[in-house]
Order: C-alpha cells, then structure tokens, then sequence
C-alpha cells in the first residue's frame, strides 16, 4: 500500500481520540471498551493491519533520521495495567533502536527531589532525528503527587509556593514548556490509554493466577484503585488544562489491546507524516564526489 493511501486510514483511527481543546472535555464521553466500526472477529486483521502499519512507521522514522532536524517526543500516561509497556513495544518493533530512545519515570530519587520537577525529564528529551519515548512523564506531578499529597511535602518547595493555585500553576507550566519544546522543532503527542476499572481488576487477577505475570503484580498497584475516582478527576482536569493544537492528549481506548496498538501507530504515523519529510537532497559537490567514489570502485578489486 502506498504511504499516502496508509496515512489516509490512518486518520481514522485518530480523529476520534484526539483532544486539542480541553475546555470541554469530559472524561465520562471517552468509552473504553471502544473499537469504532472493528469487531472482535476482526482482531486478526487488525493485528495485519498492524505489521503494515509498523513497517510504515519504520519508512518514516529513518527519514526523521537522515533529516536530523525534527525530534517527536511520545508520551504515555495511564493507571497501571492499562498496557504501556505493551503498546510501546509493539509499535515501536519495527523501527531502528539507533533513532529511539525510552525511559521510565518512576518514584523520583533523592537526587530528583533536590531539583525542580522537570529537570530529570528535561535530561531525558529526545536528540533531533530521534522518537523518545517518556512511560510516565512529569504529568505524574499533577496525578499521582495530587492524589497522594505527602509526595508534595517531600518536594523540597518553600512552603510560601504551595498554595491552592499550585495545580493551575503547573499546568500552565506544562504548558509553556511543551510550547517551548515545539517551538524548538520537538513534536509532542501524548496519550492516555484509557482503561476501564472493571477492566484493570481483570487484568491484576490474571497477573495473580498466572505464574508468567506474577512478576507484572504489585500490591501496591492494587492498592492504588481504591483511588480510582480521584485519579480519574486528575486525569480530567489535566488533559482538560494540557490538551493545546500544537500538543494534543489522545485519548485512547484501552480495553482491548489490539486496538489500543493501532490507534497509537495511526497517531504516529500520522503525525510523522504531517512532517512531510523527505531524504535530503545532496548538492552537486557531493554528487561529483559519489561518481569519483563509484568510478574508483569499479576500476578497483
Ligand atoms: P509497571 O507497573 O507496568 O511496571 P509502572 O510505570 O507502573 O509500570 P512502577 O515500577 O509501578 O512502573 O513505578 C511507577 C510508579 O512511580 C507509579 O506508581 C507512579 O505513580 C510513580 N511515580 C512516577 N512519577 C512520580 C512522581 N513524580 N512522584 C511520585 N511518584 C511517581
Ligand atoms: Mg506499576
């Protein structure tokens, strides 16, 4: 299939998740469970569909490679058991580990505190011609440190700077920052894989009675879902405060793995393509260069 033609179906599977204008956005209208118009007899051919996609993806990765102008920086936020992990690796298991870097962010470490917040994500920011990948991001500020406080109180801020306004403040931070970072020629696509409740409990009792995913169980995990409803308004209100038209929130469903991996590819394949990349033409010394290179190797062994 031609990559105009892939691009095109592409589209389909991202317009109705992506989020640009978070003014009204509501949580409650994103359906977990969804696959528009695919069934799950069609889960085989979405996964087809998904090679496809991904050797796509590969094409268009090498370009942003050779361009070496233009950087994409991924970002994947969800609760846990919502398929990150999985979702990256699947994606990505087409393109060169030469142009892609991942990292994680987890509990932030001494070191970590003793900065600002963004500073050990700034570290991590994608080189030009690269696809960085962020599993968890500074956006953990404004989930998981708003729903358990205490992660505040170990941050190290005076006391003067943690006030009622400090979530308005980092979102409006976030924001200046991504709009920093496109600005500098790092897209920005970010996306919340959007598991069910009921869905995630199902996911941890196989984690439990499955002994090649009892490594995947924490209980601390299940813990966290007593949570559940107090992370869901932070999501909202984040996405509500982050999703701008030059970084937008995809909000994709994540009760059925196999679309949640190719709503992502459509996203990034979409997205590297609006680029409209293209190899680098060389100039004419270089092309007398390459023909002396070739007549030397012709007259050579
Ligand atoms: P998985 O559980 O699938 O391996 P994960 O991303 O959940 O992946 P964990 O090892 O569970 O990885 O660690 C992530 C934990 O770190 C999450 O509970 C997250 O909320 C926490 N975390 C991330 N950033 C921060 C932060 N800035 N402050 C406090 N906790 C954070
Ligand atoms: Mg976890």
């Amino acid at each position: 299939m031609k990559m105009k033609e892939v691009v095109k179906r592409c589209r389909q599977f991202t317009r109705p998740f992506r989020v640009d204008d978070g003014s009204k956005f509501r949580l409650k209208d994103f359906d977990p469970d969804d696959t528009l118009w695919l069934k799950s007899e069609d889960k085989d051919r979405a996964k087809e569909a998904l090679v496809m996609g991904v050797e796509a993806l590969a094409q268009l990765q090498d370009m942003l490679y050779a361009h070496d102008r233009w950087a994409m920086l991924l970002i994947f936020q969800a609760m846990d058991a919502a398929g990150k992990d999985g979702a990256i690796k699947h994606v990505m298991s087409g393109v060169n580990p030469q142009g892609c870097q991942v990292f994680s962010f987890k509990s932030p470490s001494a070191e970590d505190l003793d900065h600002d917040y963004l500073w050990r994500c700034m570290k991590c920011l994608p080189n030009r011609g690269h696809i960085g990948i962020f599993n968890r991001s500074y956006y953990e500020e404004t989930l998981v440190v708003r729903v358990h406080p205490e992660y505040l109180a170990k941050q190290k801020l005076p006391p003067k700077l943690i006030t009622k306004n400090i979530w308005k403040e980092r979102f409006q931070d976030i924001r200046s920052f991504e709009r920093y970072l496109t600005r500098n020629g790092i897209i920005v696509r970010k996306f919340f894989l959007n598991v069910s409740r009921k869905e995630q409990k199902r996911r941890f009792l196989e984690r439990i009675d499955n002994p090649e995913k009892n490594w995947k169980f924490s209980s601390s995990d299940a813990q966290e879902r007593a949570h559940w409803d107090e992370y869901m308004d932070a999501y909202q209100d984040m996405i509500r405060n982050t999703a701008t038209e030059e970084s937008p929130w995809y909000i994709i469903p994540a009760n059925n793995k196999w679309f949640s991996r190719i709503a992502v590819a459509s996203t990034l394949i979409e997205s590297l393509a609006d680029l409209k990349l293209s190899y680098p033409e060389v100039g004419p010394d270089k092309l007398k260069e390459l023909a002396a290179a070739k007549r030397a190797l012709a007259r050579g062994k």
